[in-house]
Formats: structure tokens, sequence, C-alpha cells
């Protein structure tokens, strides 16, 4: 089957979260179960320069408000090796040839053209759904997140118009809480049929819904762990999206996000500075020295490590993490960060660090190298999310024998049991905790202390973690099996 994934972002090029692992993973597993897929993706610097064997497919000519701005706007078709994946890039400066980030400049501004530069992206896409290249065509739309949601409405209002079945659309979330929303006037720039605005279509709240677009318009929806499938059609995590979600429960699946073995996998890791697997963990204590060492936290082998990769926003539980410090130091851990986001979390962070060095270790910054590192050497990893999609911190401690301390939330619940004294033999693989507090987390970590302090149990504990499957395989069948449902 021809399936087109259209994303803003894909690893290792470019990727701000857990969206662009899954853009660059998934292409790859679909490949492996014989389909044919491609990637739609807007022409940033890091696409570009990724590209290989391009050829211009053609000078696009979208409507009037899409191209305004855009100046050239053209597709090109090449392949892009570090993603092992073909590629169709739009090729418009105008738009995306910016010096900030993909979403927002340097001073986290979301651009004020976002709507035209995404909406040129969903265009696009319904555009080779219909003959824009005439060698290859797709019989499934896969949107991804708010900057593609336009895809399927696109594609939608093609359908309409010529009164046929092109394709079929599937619009995963990776995460409701950004839902591409504009003034309402910016409806008239997008060259969408009158229509289509109002609250059955891109509507939301009188605002110009990417999201919502993708929501009311795809074939079918999917998010990335069955429990954040349920828990968005509940008023607490719907983001006012939980009505339509309800309505679409039908269409509405979780698909966990798989982990790329390419990439994590700690027996053949060349970032670590010692391989190691579940039969022989000396490796392992090795990087934990070396991360110790590394940090200039005391080196010591009986020191439990806990350790956060992550964006620093409220939705990652950190601010819970700073207040529960003082804690994780008096149960003995030493804590080891690597994070960017919001401002003052940074400077709070880095404050904490600085008053307790040889225990607490922050690197503010965006790193993927040492987060291999930090992950393989610590012990624990920590994930307090107040809502979590999928996770993949969480997936990555499992297979690294850094047991995950998580909240129970999302796909955090769908991927970690806890450890109570009857599942320690049996099915535990880390700690979960409800209350979202300092205090519930750090009645998780007391009890990842005790653990720490038996270790023939800590040692059967991390060895079935180790044997946890995530990969892609899974999750590439379950998509597969919908793709078949709506292909065009
Ligand atoms: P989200 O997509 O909400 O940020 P996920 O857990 O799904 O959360 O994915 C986050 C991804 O980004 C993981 O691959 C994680 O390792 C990576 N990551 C987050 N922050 C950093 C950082 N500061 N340096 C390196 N990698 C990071």
């Amino acid at each position: 089957m021809r399936v087109l994934q259209v994303c803003a972002e894909i690893f290792p090029l470019l990727k701000t979260g857990g969206l662009a692992d899954v853009a660059g993973a998934l292409p790859p597993a679909l490949r492996a179960r014989g389909h044919e897929v491609r990637v739609l993706l807007p022409g940033f610097d890091a696409i570009l320069a990724g590209l290989e064997d391009a050829v211009i497919v053609c000078d696009l000519y979208p409507p009037a408000g899409l191209s305004w701005g855009a100046g050239r706007a053209r597709l090109l078709y090449g392949r892009l090796p570090a993603a092992d994946v073909e590629a169709y890039v739009i090729d418009a400066p105008g738009f995306y040839a910016r010096p900030g980030g993909p979403y927002a400049d340097g001073h986290q501004q979301a651009y004020g053209d976002n709507h035209l530069r995404f909406g040129l992206l969903g265009w696009t896409a319904a555009e080779l759904a219909q003959g824009l290249d005439p060698y290859w065509s797709p019989a499934v739309l896969h949107a991804h997140d708010w900057h593609a949601g336009l895809a399927p409405v696109y594609l939608r209002a093609a359908q309409q118009a010529r009164h046929q079945h092109l394709a079929g659309s599937v619009f995963t979330v990776h995460n409701l809480a950004y839902q591409g929303c504009f003034a309402a006037h910016h409806f008239a720039e997008m060259g969408l049929p009158a229509q289509f605005w109002g609250v059955e279509g891109v509507e939301f709240h009188g605002q110009l819904g990417f999201m919502k677009g993708g929501l009311y318009h795809a074939d079918r929806l999917t998010t990335v762990s069955p429990t954040y499938a349920a828990e968005i059609q509940g008023p607490e995590q719907g983001c006012g999206l939980d009505g339509l979600l309800r309505t679409r429960a039908a269409d509405l699946s979780g698909i966990l996000n798989g982990v790329d073995d390419a990439v994590w996998n700690p027996a053949t890791d060349a970032l670590l500075p010692a391989a190691f697997d579940v039969a022989d963990l000396s490796g392992k204590a090795l990087c934990k020295a070396a991360l110790q060492q590394e940090l200039g936290l005391a080196v010591d082998p009986d020191r439990p490590v806990v350790c956060v990769v992550s964006r620093l926003t409220e939705q990652k539980g950190l601010h819970l993490v700073l207040q529960a410090l003082p804690g994780l130091v008096a149960q003995g851990w030493q804590f080891a960060m690597l994070g960017s986001g919001d401002a003052w979390m940074e400077a709070a962070f880095r404050e904490a660090a600085a008053a307790q060095p040889s225990s607490i270790a922050v690197r503010i910054g965006y790193d993927e190298r040492f987060a291999h590192r930090l992950i393989a050497g610590s012990d624990a990893i920590l994930v307090p999310s107040r809502f979590e999609p999928c996770g993949l911190t969480q997936l990555y401690g499992l297979k690294y024998g850094t047991l995950p301390v998580v909240r129970r939330v999302g796909g955090l619940a769908d991927t970690v049991v806890d450890t109570q004294l009857d599942s320690i033999d049996t099915v535990a693989t880390g700690f979960v905790f409800d209350d979202f507090s300092a205090a519930g987390l750090l009645a998780a970590t007391a009890r990842a202390t005790a653990l720490h302090r038996r270790p023939a149990d800590w040692a059967t504990v991390r060895s079935r973690a180790m044997r946890q499957t995530f990969g892609w395989a899974d999750a590439a069948r379950q998509y597969e099996s919908l793709y078949l449902q709506v292909q065009g």
C-alpha cells in the first residue's frame, strides 16, 4: 500500500519532541511489512540539507492566501538517508527558511503566519492524493499533530468537489494540548469551501483550529497510547475537544509508540562508554561511574542516580521535582537532569545544582548524545508528568535497565508496572504513583530506594524491565490494519 506520512519534523534531522521519533521510525517499520511509504515535510533548512538526489516534482500553485509570503513554492522529491526514507519536501523559503525553530522564533514567539506555513503542508498532502506527482499517489494520508491537521480537511474538500474517494486519511494526535488555533479571519486565506467553517468543520470556539479540523475530517483517529485515547475523551484531558472525541470514539484508537532499536539499544549503542545487555551489566556500572565523573557528582557505585531527560514545561511535572529535590537527596539519591524549556525552571534547577554539586547535576540544553549517556549511567529515570500521551524516555529507561519512576497517566500507565511486594517476582518493571504532588513522587522514590537496598530484588526487576519489548513492528501492524480499512 502507498502511504504518505505528513508531519513537520523527523528524527534525526529535525526534532523538538517524540513526534520526530515516530516520524523517523514508522516508515521503515511499515516498509518492513511491504508498504511503500513516503513522507511529506516542510522545507526547513535541516530537512533540505538532508535531502539527497532531489528532483523538482513541480511548482506549487496553492490558493492565494497560502502562497502569499512564500514567494517561490515548489515540491521536491528525494531521499533522506539519515532517516532512511523517501521524501517530498516543500521548498518554500519565504515560509520555512527562518533562523528560529520550526514553529517559533528564537524568543519562543510563534510565527504569525503559522496557519499559512502549515496550511501549505496540509494542502500539498491533499494535492498529492489528487495526482500532483504523476508517478506516485498515496492510498492513505497519515497526518501527524496539528501541523498536518488540515491534510484530511483539504482531502475531504477535494473528494466532495470531485465526488470521488481519493485516499483514506488517518490523523494521529501526539499531544492534544498543542492545537494550532488561529484567529477566525484567517479562514478566508485557506482556500477552503465556505461550508468548512463552523462547528462541523474547522471552527473551534470561534477560531480556526487545525487539530479540530483533523479530528473532525479524518477517517480514523489515533493517539499514542490506549490510556491517553481514553483520557482525552474526558473533560480533564480533552482540552475542549473531548465532546468531539466522544462522538468519534468508534474511530479512535490508541497505538503505543515503539523504540527504534537501531538508535536505543544498550548492546549496540556507540554513544556509550561501555555497552551492556541483560546478561552482562558490567558495562552499565562503567557507564554510571563515567557519568558521575563527567557531571562532577561523587563517584560512588552504591549511591543510586535518578535522571530526567525532558522538555521543561508544566506538562512534565518538573516543578514537582524541584520541590522534591531536598527529599530526593535525603533519601540518598544523586539527581542528574538534561532539559531545556521554561526559563524560570532552567534557572531554578541551575540554582539547585550550584547549591549541592556533589548530589545534583543539571545540564540545560538539548543534547541527543548526552541523553544516551545519562540514561545508560543512571539507576532510575523520573517522568512525573501531569499528562503524557505516550512518553518515550521511560521506554528508553526500561531498555537500559534504568527503572522508570512515573505517574500513572497516559502512556506511562500503559508501559510501566509498579513494584509491590507481590509483583517483584512477577510483573514489576518500575515505580508508579498517582498523586500529582512532590509527596506522591517522593513516596515512589522512597520505595525505589528501598528496593535498591535489596540488590537481588533490584536486579530481578531491572532484568524484567530490560526484557520488555517496545518495537515498532507491533505499532506498524496496528497502523496497517487502519490503513486497510480506509485506503483509497
Ligand atoms: P515530548 O514529545 O512530549 O517531548 P516524549 O517523551 O514523547 O516527550 O519524547 C521526548 C523525546 O525528546 C525523547 O526522545 C527524549 O529523549 C528527547 N529529549 C527531550 N529533551 C531532551 C534534551 N534536552 N536533550 C536531548 N533529548 C531530549
